[in-house]
């Protein structure tokens, strides 16, 4: 559905100034960054955008992971555009690089098949890591582990709207999971097997799955086969309870054990969307129309009625990738017919 956030949400001009009336109410959340060093300059830009359109008023903490130590320069320059709380943490070996249980001989000619094929990212290992990484590990990692919502940022990303409401907040008090602002096909090369994988852990786990689950929005035959639609993952707000559950945790290990992180390409982004869509109810999901979003090369910007007025919005609303032809979001709507 595509529900407004009611007024009670919004967080008036004035209390930003007043830094104790601000967060009488908060939830158990931070903003999450993946990045490395080489990424400052765009870590930056985001950062900055989402501080000056949500943060400043909100003062959520800020969460920033790295298979490398982060750099001075990286830490400095970070601390420096955020006003609260900020850590900066190392991913555990063991949590990103390639498993010895893969067979390297098939994953390089998944690889080199895939370069042939020119498919964006086909020859990257690392690119695979953050995927796998994205997918099942960074839930787990010790700094995380006191929180139970994320929001997950990249670097150079836009937020195109003042957001005067706190999403956590929304999410919590909604029973909502997952929240997301583009839905859109994903690459049939990058995951030829992972739907046969899915339909394998649904025989085997019927138990997972949601009597009102959105399986509507991802298959047109009624789950026989994958139309590729998921929410961009670039952009996510989500209950990390969710992806600690017994559901998600057996579902990822499942796939993990599949070796297709790295035999294909899976992406983190399927990979949520999947099991969002399955083992809840689809009314646990959200689409923020309110927050205007862009991540090279699409945007998202808020067509709801008022809410491009009220949040001051510097996007285009024609330009909102809602309803381009490569959007899923009438597989979405179809759903709540
Ligand atoms: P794209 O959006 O699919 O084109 O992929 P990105 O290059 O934006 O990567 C997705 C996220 O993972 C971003 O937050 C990147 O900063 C991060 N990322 C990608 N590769 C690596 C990596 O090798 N190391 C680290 N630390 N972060 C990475
Ligand atoms: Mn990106």
């Amino acid at each position: 559905s595509h529900d407004q956030v009611p007024d009670e949400y919004y967080v008036p001009d004035s209390a930003s100034a007043l830094p104790d009336t601000l967060l009488s109410r908060r939830a158990n959340a931070t903003l999450l960054m993946l990045a490395r060093n080489a990424d400052v300059d765009n870590a930056v830009r985001s950062v900055r955008r989402l501080e000056d359109r949500f943060n400043k008023k909100f003062g959520y903490p800020w969460v920033f992971l790295n298979e490398e130590p982060f750099s001075d320069e990286f830490k400095t320059r970070v601390s420096n555009v955020i006003n609260g709380e900020v850590t900066f943490g190392l991913v555990p070996r063991e949590h990103w690089y390639q498993p010895d249980w893969i067979d390297e001989d098939r994953a390089k000619a998944g690889r080199e098949k895939m370069v042939a094929d020119n498919i964006i990212y086909g020859g990257s290992v690392s690119y695979r890591n953050m995927c796998r990484f994205n997918s099942g590990f960074f839930y787990r990692h010790p700094l995380l582990e006191q929180y139970k919502w994320y929001w997950r940022v990249e670097p150079d990303v836009h937020f195109h709207c003042d957001i005067d409401f706190d999403p956590f907040l929304f999410m919590e008090d909604h029973n909502k999971t997952y929240a997301f602002t583009i839905t859109m096909y994903e690459f049939r090369a990058t995951i030829p097997t992972l739907w046969d994988g899915v339909k394998e852990f649904v025989r085997a786990h019927p138990e997972y799955i949601a009597r009102d689950n959105a399986m509507g929005y991802m298959s047109d035959d009624g789950g026989n086969s994958y139309n590729l639609c998921h929410f961009w993952s670039n952009f996510e707000i989500a209950n990390m309870e969710f992806w600690r559950g017994e559901a998600y945790s057996k579902f990822f290990e499942f796939l993990d054990r599949k070796g297709g992180f790295y035999y294909e390409r899976w992406g983190d982004a399927p990979v949520h969307s999947i099991a969002a869509a399955l083992f809840q109810s689809k009314e646990q999901i959200h689409f923020f129309d309110e927050i205007g979003y862009e991540h090279n090369p699409y945007t998202h910007c808020p067509k709801g009625e008022g809410a491009w007025a009220r949040g001051r919005c510097g996007c285009d609303p024609k330009r909102s990738f809602d309803y381009d032809g490569y959007s899923c979001m009438r597989q979405w709507d179809r759903i709540w017919d």
